[in-house]
């Protein structure tokens, strides 16, 4: 048994449950949420948010992992009220998403590691809420320079910690596969690894050449908005992938984040939250199309407990 940290502490990996590979509590780009206060009504949002993750909790769903980064205004006071009042692990991240700040574009990496380091040991901010995944992001536009850095310095991060990188990639242009050469290079674990919004990707074989690297896939962005593959696509990438053995590396989710309600817009009519959409929609036709109960519980349950405990 290991201890994998939360926003509201560490908790044995063996209550995580049942965890989603790939969520968001808030997003607010840009951190407007931060400069432009006056434009959220934050409270509501709070309100809506609890909402759909009570929900979620009632629906089977025990852990997230919420890969929120600073430049995606990450929040964690408010993901922490969160957690509390729904009953719900989040797992919270250090690292940065694809908005780069200038601050980071010349900052040797291991100096950009110390800062994700000590949002994994000692916390982010002031609050004591240690992060328990590093979030890297490289989307259409490749493995720039300055995300190289970054990507530098989640590794050695990971190296010092044991703490496990959890990335953003663009699948249709297969951006995992440098992701991959860059871990490999700083010498990470690679079973320390997930390489995430692989279900962007219909291409089998590209996803097994990433997996026969050693890392995990997050098979996430369910149910898939046009012109990205819809779940049924999605389904059918993974059902190739399980068919062909890699259940044992592969987690699913959403990448789901309710919007911010802004100041004097109604509140979103209360449907069926998305953060249910694998339990309700997806994993059922995977049941239906032959995968069985055991393969269910390895993607929702021990890979993402693995990759998150060590
Ligand atoms: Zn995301």
């Amino acid at each position: 048994m290991a201890n994998v940290e939360t926003v509201l502490g560490p908790i044995p990996d063996t209550e995580l449950g049942s965890i989603l590979s790939h969520e968001h509590v808030l997003v607010s780009m840009g951190n407007d949420i931060r400069h432009y206060p006056w434009r959220f009504d934050l409270e509501r949002t709070k309100h809506n948010a609890i909402r759909e993750l009570s929900e979620a909790k009632q629906g089977g769903i025990d852990t997230i992992i919420d890969l929120t980064t600073p430049d995606l205004g990450r929040a964690v006071r408010y993901v922490r009220d969160v957690a509390q009042a729904t009953g719900v692990n989040i797992v919270v991240a250090t690292g940065i998403w694809r908005d780069i700040p200038r601050s980071f574009w010349q900052r040797d990496p291991d100096e950009t590691a110390e800062i994700f380091v000590r949002e994994i040991e000692v916390g982010i901010e002031d609050t004591g809420i240690k992060a328990g995944a590093i979030k890297v992001a490289n989307d259409a536009e490749g493995v720039t320079p300055e995300a190289e850095l970054v990507l530098r310095a989640a590794a050695r991060a990971c190296k010092r910690t044991g703490c496990p990188i959890s990335t953003h990639q663009w699948a249709p242009k297969e951006v995992g596969r440098r992701q991959v050469e860059i871990f490999k290079e700083e010498g990470v674990p690679m079973d320390r690894v997930c390489i995430g919004h692989s279900a962007d990707s219909t291409d089998p074989d590209y996803l097994e050449e990433l997996l026969n690297a050693g890392v995990y896939l997050s098979m996430d962005r369910y149910p898939g908005v046009p012109p990205r593959p819809e779940w049924q696509a999605r389904n059918r990438t993974l059902k190739a992938l399980i068919d062909r053995g890699w259940a044992e590396r592969l987690m699913v989710g959403h990448d789901y984040a309710p919007m911010p309600i802004l100041q004097g817009q109604p509140d979103p009519e209360p449907t069926t939250t998305r953060y249910l959409f694998l339990n309700t929609v997806a994993l059922p036709a995977l049941r239906e199309d032959g995968v069985s109960e055991n393969v269910i519980h390895t993607m929702t349950h021990e890979v993402p407990r693995r990759f998150l405990a060590g």
